[in-house]
C-alpha cells in the first residue's frame, strides 16, 4: 500500500509533468489559444492510457492504447483542437474516441461532443473514464463513424482522429455552413492534415501539415484487413 504522502507526491509529479509538457511541447511550438492550453493543463492524460505507460503519459509522442490503436502525441491534440476554433457553445462530432482523451479536451472547449468509435473494448474503457472525469456533455456511440452521426447532424465542427483515403461524403454533408472539419487524408501510412471550411456554396480546403494516423476503417474509409498483417497490425481489427 502506498502511504498518503506517497500518493500525494505522485499526483504532484503528474501535475508537474503536465505543466512541463504544455510549456515544452505546446506553447513552444506556437499553440496560443488560452482555452486549449487550459483544457490540456487540466486533463490528467495518464488516466486515459494503460497503467504500464503512465510514466510516459506526458512524453512528446503517440502511445499504444491496445487493439492496435494509438493515442496521438499531445501536441497533435492541441494543434487539431486549436484549428477547430471552438468558442464554447458548439456541437462537435468526433470520429475515433480511442481512449477518450481528445474527447475530454473537446468537452472543455465546446457545448456538446458526439463521439463515435468502432472498437467496443476501447469505447467501454473510454466511457468509464469520461464518466469518472464527469464530462457530462459527451455522448458516445459504437458505430462506423465514416457515416457520421446522422440523427444528431448538422455539426458546427467535426474532428476525425483516424486517417481517411478521401473526404468521407457523409461527414461533409453533416457539417454546418460556416463549420470546420479537421481530418487526416492520404495513404494508410502517411496523410496530410486538412482543414475543411464549409462556405455557403462550396468547401474550402486548407492543407495544414503532414501527419500519421491509424486508418479510418469503414464504408467511407479503408477496407478492414481480413488477415493479420504483422507489418500493419493497426489495420487488422
Ligand atoms: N483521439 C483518440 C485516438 C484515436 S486513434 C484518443 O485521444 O485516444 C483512432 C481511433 O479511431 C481508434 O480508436 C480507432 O478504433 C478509431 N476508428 C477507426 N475507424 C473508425 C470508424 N470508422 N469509426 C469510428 N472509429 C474509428
Amino acid at each position: 500500500m502506498k502511504s498518503l504522502k506517497e500518493t500525494h507526491k505522485i499526483r504532484m509529479d503528474y501535475t508537474k509533468a503536465r505543466e512541463g509538457m504544455v510549456r515544452e511541447q505546446i506553447l513552444s511550438r506556437g499553440i496560443r489559444g488560452p482555452r486549449v492550453i487550459d483544457a490540456i493543463k487540466q486533463i490528467p492524460r495518464h488516466l486515459f492510457i494503460p497503467e504500464a505507460l503512465h510514466g510516459q503519459a506526458y512524453g512528446d509522442f503517440a502511445l499504444p492504447i491496445g487493439e492496435g490503436q494509438t493515442i496521438s502525441q499531445p501536441y497533435m491534440v492541441a494543434y487539431m483542437s486549436e484549428n477547430l476554433g471552438l468558442r464554447g457553445e458548439e456541437r462537435v462530432l468526433e470520429i475515433g474516441t480511442g481512449t477518450g482523451y481528445h474527447t475530454a479536451v473537446l468537452s472543455h472547449l465546446c457545448g456538446r461532443v458526439y463521439s463515435v468509435e468502432r472498437i467496443r473494448s476501447l469505447l467501454e474503457q473510454a466511457r468509464r473514464i469520461l464518466e469518472q472525469m464527469q464530462c457530462r456533455n459527451v455522448m458516445t456511440r459504437l458505430f462506423d463513424g465514416s457515416h457520421g452521426w446522422k440523427e444528431e447532424a448538422p455539426f458546427d465542427a467535426i474532428l476525425v482522429t483516424a486517417g481517411a483515403p478521401s473526404l468521407p461524403r457523409p461527414l461533409m454533408e453533416q457539417l454546418k455552413i460556416g463549420g470546420i472539419m479537421v481530418i487526416p487524408v492520404g495513404s494508410r501510412n502517411s496523410q496530410r492534415l486538412l482543414k475543411i471550411r464549409r462556405g455557403p456554396d462550396q468547401f474550402l480546403e486548407e492543407d495544414l501539415r503532414e501527419c500519421n494516423f491509424v486508418a479510418l476503417v469503414g464504408e467511407h474509409g479503408w477496407a478492414k484487413r481480413e488477415r493479420y498483417d504483422p507489418y500493419s497490425p493497426k489495420d487488422y481489427l
